[in-house]
């Protein structure tokens, strides 16, 4: 039996704004929590919780993914679930600058050890938990104690750009691949010693690990989750599964919890789980490719219009928005400095600026899907970005990215349809290499500035900073290492 309480998001369309991305304060998806909405929610989470109860759930977790790309939890009884639903947890503001190593920074805006936040369960996505026995799980929004919307939430900035491209008559279908390294459990600071030697993609692999995957596709059924495909991957120890798309702010809490179902189980089989951009320096890493696809009703704007590869206008601006902007996206897409050990070209990263049919070198890879299949396959599938970023923040960011592609009625330069990396050095712009690089465009990004809102966007380039002085002068050996069992 599936436990999810509802198959979307459930938040509410929001109407355009003078912003093309709304305003950081009080758009109508910022809509403050009053008296009524409060016992809306508690007399919603009331019912959830006597069945959760009944199912032997004790305790419920709230996660939120800081700025770090780390998920963060406060759990509450079973039974306080209906006082958490209407009054939130509480939660320090200054999370907002916490660094991967737990370390704390500081940012014009938020820092500093004073103040509360509320974490509010969004009780469409609370689920019982397959492999983790007596817990049920529900993504939290970040409220301020008068009921205003904080405006660092990452969750409520990618509800308010999904709701800015909705008001433009076009629906999102996103999807995040997630792939994952395992290992024995061991000795954090041991080098990882993989449960199977088996060769990329290779059948030995599955053989290995069959009881470990079995009870992933289980658990992750068992939740609602739709998988499409589950494989070994190319690095060692390394697996990948994909689920079906959802709205973006669906696609990111899918991805909070597939994550933490694909630890979970592995902990059940003896097993530790990284999902680090690079587990070992010099050797593929885990990415987490973001694929969309644009929708007018049923109509798939990837498909049936009269650009390259069937595009319509509407999708080709998009899209040339988002490729534009991908040096800025950077920072929130590859936010660690170890994602530029993964960032390289030749290794399916996408490390090259450009655009290519079906072209696993390109950020930018088009799927137009097999002809026939109908509109379900086309889509557009972003390869530079990694496993530690925050999917939130990945979403809502992109999403501002395409936004202002398509109001600037932006074209895709020339497709590149081979290895960028064969073409004489220059030819092809190379994305940053390095985080300082990234931090440097996201720095003069109005678009992500202003797509973000001060306090959200300024918590960021805080993080980022206090990583790169955190990890200055490492190795790759060092900087993997010091990554490889945090996200
Ligand atoms: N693991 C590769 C990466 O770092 C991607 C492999 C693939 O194309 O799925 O992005
Ligand atoms: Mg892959």
């Amino acid at each position: 039996m599936g436990t999810t309480m509802a198959e979307q998001d459930g938040s509410p369309l929001e109407s355009p704004d003078a912003s093309p991305f709304g305003s950081s304060f009080g758009s109508p998806a910022d809509e403050p929590l009053g008296a009524e909405l409060r016992g809306e929610r508690a007399a919603r989470a009331r019912i959830a919780a006597a069945r959760l109860a009944a199912e032997g759930v004790e305790g419920v977790i709230l996660s939120w993914v800081d700025n770090a790309g780390l998920t963060r939890v406060k759990t509450v009884p079973v039974r306080r679930l209906e006082h958490a639903a209407a009054w939130g947890v509480g939660a320090a503001p200054c999370f907002d600058v916490f660094l991967v190593d737990d370390s704390v920074t500081t940012s014009r805006h938020i820092g500093g050890p004073a103040g509360d936040l509320r974490l509010i369960p969004d009780l469409h996505r609370l689920t019982r938990l397959s492999a983790q026995p007596g817990w049920a799980w529900a993504p939290a929004d970040r409220y301020a104690q008068d009921g205003s919307v904080h405006p660092g939430c990452q969750r409520r900035f990618a509800r308010r750009l999904t709701g800015a491209v909705s008001a433009r008559g076009i629906e999102l279908r996103a999807g995040i691949e997630i792939e994952w390294v395992v290992a024995l459990a061991g000795a954090p600071g041991e080098p990882p010693c993989y449960p199977t030697f088996g060769p990329a993609y290779g059948l030995h692999r599955l053989v290995d690990l069959s009881d470990y995957l079995r009870d992933l596709l289980h658990a992750l059924d068992e939740q609602g989750l739709s998988v499409l495909q589950l494989h070994p991957e190319y690095a060692p120890g390394q697996f990948e599964v994909s689920l079906a798309p959802e709205g973006p702010l669906g696609a990111a809490d899918t991805t909070v919890l597939v994550r933490q179902t694909i630890r979970a189980v592995g902990v059940r089989h003896g097993l530790r789980t990284s999902y680090a951009p690079a587990v070992e320096p010099g050797t593929v890493g885990n990415g987490g490719h973001l694929h969309l696809s644009l929708w007018r009703g049923e109509h798939n704007l990837g498909q049936g219009g009269p650009g390259r590869y069937g595009l319509t206008g509407e999708a080709e601006s998009f899209l040339a928005g988002v490729l534009a902007e991908l040096p800025a996206l950077l920072a929130l897409g590859a936010p660690s400095p170890a994602s530029y050990l993964r960032l390289v070209p030749q290794q399916w990263a996408g490390a090259y600026q450009c655009w290519g049919l079906e072209n696993r070198e390109a950020a930018l890879r088009l799927i137009p899907g097999p002809p026939g299949e109908g509109p379900a396959g086309a889509n557009a599938e972003l390869k530079c970005f990694d496993a530690a970023a925050n999917p939130y923040l990945l979403v809502g960011s992109v999403l501002a990215a395409g936004l202002a592609g398509l109001d600037a009625r932006r074209s895709l330069p020339a497709e590149v349809p081979g290895d960028p990396a064969a073409l004489p050095e220059g030819e092809i712009p190379r994305l940053p290499s390095s985080l300082a690089q990234a931090l440097a465009e996201y720095r003069t990004s109005g678009i992500l500035r202003e797509a973000l809102g001060d306090p959200l966007y300024e918590a960021v380039l805080a993080v980022r900073l206090g990583e790169l002085a955190l990890f200055d002068g490492c190795s790759p050996e060092e900087l993997a290492a010091a990554t490889r069992w945090r996200y």
